[in-house]
């Protein structure tokens, strides 16, 4: 067998172990991505998985790849039941004046350009269109007094532990790690690591056990930064912006869904009723800014991408007291929508799980409204097109 054939791609088609229900089709084809290392591209439908995956052994893909793709299936179809999606906001229908994918004209003209999957460099155009988003957050924040603070891009995986996000979401993890402390690892690794197309060739016991990520979220620097003790004030109002790191795998295709990203996030931490008026108020004054920007969305109720075992669980829990809302904008050039940002609220689950007391003694309550900043760059001109003469008014006279 050459090594040619073995590597290049063939599709497979099978059935699904369980019919799979039409709000399952999205989700599970975004798990399937971290299924096998060898698979390129996944399409689900309610009756059948397409594959395309890497060949080899005599041009056959094992049993075991479907035995694994059939798991997820199992383990998120069987027995799920619909969510009840709760729409606060319907503007999906607001016309819109462009109908492309900006990505191949951003990719054209040097706006973006893509140094790896999910790694992208932004030009001026995007850059001050980003810059006049976080203009408007900022603006959302001061209107909470929210106090301004600064995050470190790395996060200690003993933090993240106690917070249970190890079982939560491991798969988008993306792990930091450094050369041991060791001379003879330092001298083999500056005489003899090379980067080939599947990375630094560097054998894995030179690497020091890993103790910090990237981190995935802005919110809970703050949440650390409070724990073990009580609350100062009894509550607060911050806010941040900061680096986050999804790992999406086969996901990561577009500007939409990237492995390192921006979010801006405004903070409420204090008791139950301070946090979910402050998320309804976030919510009634970017109403108000997305009618003056003109852009077409929905808010709806939605869940956090949990890894397979504990997505029916944890998405029936969130849905079921309203814990997460979306703000999804239309994506006229496929006809779906993408979120570029949330309503969330934890309950009193940081206050516990870390110490973090009010007052009377009771654990605090937390709260966010999270912004992905590329994300909605990239939503509003799938909208309104790179031509900032035929953006809304209220966004041109404003750019920076
Ligand atoms: P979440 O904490 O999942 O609600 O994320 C907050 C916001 O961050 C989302 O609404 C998106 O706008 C943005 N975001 C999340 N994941 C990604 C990603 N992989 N690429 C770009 N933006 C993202
Ligand atoms: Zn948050």
């Amino acid at each position: 067998m050459s090594s040619e054939k073995a590597n290049s791609p063939m599709r497979i088609e099978f059935a699904p172990a369980a019919p799979i229900p039409d709000y399952l089709t999205g989700e599970i084809q975004s798990k399937l991505a971290y299924v096998d290392e060898r698979i390129l591209r996944a399409q689900v439908s309610a009756d059948r998985i397409t594959l395309e995956v890497l060949a080899w052994d005599e041009g056959r893909a094992p049993a075991e790849l479907e035995e694994k793709v059939q798991r997820v299936v199992l383990s998120m179809a069987k027995g799920a039941f619909k969510p009840k999606v709760q729409v606060l906001e319907d503007y999906i229908d607001r016309p819109v004046s462009y109908r492309q994918d900006p990505m191949a004209e951003l990719l054209g003209r040097g706006e973006v350009s893509q140094e790896a999957n999910g790694v992208y460099t932004l030009g001026p155009l995007l850059a001050r269109l980003i810059d006049f988003f976080e203009s408007q957050f900022i603006a959302l924040a001061e209107s909470f007094d929210a106090a301004p603070y600064r995050f470190p891009t790395l996060i200690p995986a003993r933090y993240l532990e106690r917070v249970n996000y190890v079982r939560g979401c491991p798969q988008s993890w993306t792990l930091a790690s450094h050369l041991r402390e060791d001379l003879d690892v330092i001298d083999e690794f500056s005489q003899h690591a090379v980067c080939d197309h599947q990375g630094l060739t560097t054998p894995p016991d030179s690497f020091a056990s890993i103790q910090a990520l990237l981190s995935p979220a802005v919110c809970y620097h703050l949440y650390f930064a409070l724990a073990d003790k009580p609350l100062p004030g009894g509550q607060l109002a911050a806010t941040a912006v900061g680096n986050c790191f999804r790992y999406e795998a086969i996901n990561l295709t577009s500007l939409d869904r990237m492995w390192n990203f921006t979010m801006r996030e405004v903070i409420f931490v204090g008791p139950k009723d301070f946090v979910l008026e402050n998320r309804e108020i976030a919510r009634q004054r970017m109403a108000k800014f997305f009618e003056q920007i003109e852009m077409a969305y929905r808010v709806e109720s939605a869940n956090d991408p949990f890894f397979i075992g504990e997505f029916r669980k944890q998405a029936a829990f969130q849905s079921a007291f309203q814990l997460k809302f979306e703000i999804r904008a239309r994506l006229p050039f496929k006809d779906s929508t993408l979120a570029v940002g949330s309503y969330n609220y934890h309950q009193d689950f940081f206050g516990r799980s870390l110490n973090i007391s009010l007052p009377d003694g009771s654990p605090a309550h937390t709260g966010c409204v999270a912004f992905g900043l590329e994300r909605i760059a990239f939503a509003f001109l799938a909208q309104f097109g790179l031509d900032p003469a035929g953006w809304p008014a209220h966004v041109r006279e404003r750019l920076p």
